[in-house]
């Protein structure tokens, strides 16, 4: 599953290739793919005519904000009077992707939504196990109420409300274990199971201890660990794994080397020890028994 650090290369790639894009043809090839409104034709029409204005990302969640375009002849840069048109959401779960493109090529099978825009450049959504989510909220509505999970999404990494204090104030008294922790959006947003492995290798922390029991300078450095692993892969484009891909429709290969996830059996990078692997709430855990305490 594409986590922060693959989101925001899309986010980036997004505001980078989507110049001024203005929806004039929205395709639903799978209905199952819209979530909000239940009305697919209501999500066609209300994204008519709407300038994919500008790209925000909260936690894994991608969010565009619209303008509605009345006039053919719009001017860049824009007016400010042109009004807004609410959001439209996006999260790509397993294996959601989104490509341009610019030469018309024959959409593939696993294709679930696209938008032309009236040079019939595509933005076009494929997603294999079309878990992948979208939703348009109307203006006057607030995307936090009607998605829940967007709404209860614990602060961003990044924040200044992220730091040891905070975490010490929420795991105080919870048994569950630190990597189970982590993945809990409501705590933390945006971190998936790549990067909770990776950055409690970085931290040193064993993936199993129960969080009551993390002391406040490991947490200290858990914080710094989070940030410097997350910043690393967003540098060079998200990692290799997962089904992720960025606008070109490449999977990151130049992406980040991990030191654990996904190297069961290898050497640590650090100790030499040989890293193992085991399930935490039904996610596969990868760490060095040595290095990890
Ligand atoms: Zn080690």
């Amino acid at each position: 599953m594409p986590e922060l650090p693959e989101v925001e290369t899309v986010r980036r790639g997004l505001e980078q290739k989507l110049n001024n894009f203005i929806i004039k043809k929205v395709e639903v090839c799978r209905e199952s793919n819209v979530a909000f409104p239940s009305n697919k034709e209501e999500f066609i029409k209300g994204l008519h005519n709407s300038l994919l204005y500008k790209w925000n990302r909260r936690g894994k969640y991608l969010i565009a904000e619209l303008k509605k375009i009345q006039n053919e002849n719009i001017q860049f840069p824009l007016e400010k009077s042109l009004k807004n048109n609410g959001f439209l959401v996006v999260h790509l779960r397993m294996t959601g992707y989104f490509k341009f493109i610019d030469n018309y090529t024959q959409p593939c099978k696993h294709t679930r939504i696209r938008f032309f825009d009236k040079k019939n450049n595509e933005l076009r959504y494929i997603d294999l196990r079309s878990f992948g989510q979208m939703w348009w909220i109307k203006e006057g509505l607030s995307p936090y109420k009607i998605i829940k999970g967007l709404g209860s999404l614990g602060p961003e990494p990044f924040s200044k409300d992220f730091d040891a204090n905070y975490l010490k104030k929420v795991i105080y008294k919870r048994t569950k274990s630190i990597k189970a922790i982590l993945l809990d959006q409501t705590i933390v947003a945006g971190i998936g199971n790549i990067y909770a492995d990776e950055s409690l290798y970085s931290a040193g922390i064993s993936p199993f201890r129960e969080a009551k029991t993390i002391k406040k300078n490991e947490l200290i450095n858990l914080k710094e660990s989070i940030v410097d692993v997350l910043k690393k892969s967003i540098g060079s484009g998200g990692t290799t794994f997962s089904d992720f891909r960025d606008l070109e429709g490449e999977n990151g290969n130049f992406g980040l080397q991990t030191n654990v996830y996904r190297r069961t059996g290898k050497e640590c990078r650090k100790c030499k020890n040989l890293i193992e692997k085991q399930k935490i709430s039904g996610r596969s855990t990868h760490w060095c028994p040595n290095c990890q305490k």
